[in-house]
């Protein structure tokens, strides 16, 4: 069975630095206002990759995972 991790965005913390979306575009998008969307679980080794990534620049700590 395929891991899959699904991140979450608190939009109470989120920002919108925009990190998380560009290293980690095929994960995250950004809304009209330049805050964070989920846009696909990570369960690619390069989404998961990216994920963690995302997670350890996000300068709020806004995102959170669960691996399932
Ligand atoms: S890096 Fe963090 S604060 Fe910035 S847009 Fe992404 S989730 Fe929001």
């Amino acid at each position: 069975m395929t891991e899959r991790t699904r991140p979450t965005v608190d939009r109470a913390l989120c920002k919108g630095h925009g990190r998380c979306y560009m290293v980690a575009p095929d994960v995250f998008d950004c809304d009209d206002e330049g805050f964070a969307v989920v846009t696909d679980d990570a369960t690619t080794p390069e989404q998961i990759a990216g994920l963690d990534r995302a997670v350890s620049n996000c300068p709020e700590q806004a995102i959170s995972t669960a691996t399932r």
